[in-house]
């Protein structure tokens, strides 16, 4: 299935269960470790900013359709059609299937406590899940890799926030021994936790999980301030399609 360029970005197509079984098939032959980020609006402004993201990115092997913005743009924009994939679900069906296969994982990022309360967590929710190793997001980043070779985890979780993580990634794919899957989940841990909260059902149905990360963090305005000029772009992109000076 082949990925969407949305505007800067691009998105994989997916549905969870294509998902889940690429990630199966990194692990069961995969030769080296296979990136999986998120893609929504804010990226679209992040990755071509910075070179070393823009590689990173491009050469992810899943891009999720994290934001509901990127699901909106691919209809519009390539009359395709499918659901979200939050970042911070799809985490549980990664674990799911380490619980499931007994493969080994490794939780790297957030704050000490952040970081261990969240392994506690997903260590009682998924029965048998192996987390062989875990690392908060603020030591040294070469101690961090020694500590994931010698755990000899095959999924690692990163959760330095973007674009750390993709750095991080970049930085050091080459010099992970035994990991096939890393995803980076960005501030999944502290909704883990419940350091922050996630948007309750009703505004995660109606997809407007943004709208209520914004009410309840007003911070984030400089973060979700590109969410209305991404959408103008996706309406004059497709005007251009209309007016056939682009093709679909
Ligand atoms: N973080 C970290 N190391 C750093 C900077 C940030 O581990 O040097 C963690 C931080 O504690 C938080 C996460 O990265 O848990 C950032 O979350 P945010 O919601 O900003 O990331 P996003 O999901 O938007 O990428």
């Amino acid at each position: 299935m082949s990925r969407l360029k949305i505007l800067n970005i691009w998105v994989d197509p997916l549905s969870r269960e294509e998902a889940i079984a690429r990630v199966s098939g990194y692990l069961k032959n995969g030769k080296r470790p296979h990136a999986i980020f998120a893609s929504n609006p804010e990226k679209n402004f992040s990755v071509p900013a910075d070179p070393d993201l823009y590689k990173v990115y491009k050469e992810a092997d899943i891009l999720l359709p994290d934001g509901v913005g990127v699901v909106y743009a691919a209809r519009l924009l390539h009359n395709r059609t499918f659901s979200r994939i939050p970042g911070s679900e799809f985490i549980f069906n990664v674990c799911q299937l380490a619980a499931k296969e007994g493969y080994g994982v490794f939780v790297y990022g957030a704050r000490e406590d952040v970081n261990a309360g969240a392994v506690k967590s997903l260590r009682k929710r998924f029965q048998g899940l192996r987390i062989v190793g875990r690392a908060n997001g603020y030591e040294n980043h070469l101690d961090a890799l020694e500590r994931i070779n010698a755990s000899k985890a095959e999924i690692l979780f990163i959760a330095l926030g973007s674009p750390k993580q993709e750095k991080w990634f970049s930085d050091f794919r080459s010099e992970l021994k035994y990991v096939k899957v890393v995803q980076g989940i960005g501030g999944t841990l502290d909704t883990i936790t419940g350091a922050v909260k996630r948007a309750p059902h009703f505004w995660c149905r109606h997809n407007l999980e943004w709208l209520y990360r914004l009410i309840t963090d007003p911070r984030r305005i400089s973060r979700q301030k590109v969410l209305p000029i991404f959408a103008g772009l996706v309406l004059l992109e497709k005007s251009k399609q209309i007016l056939g000076l682009k093709r679909a």
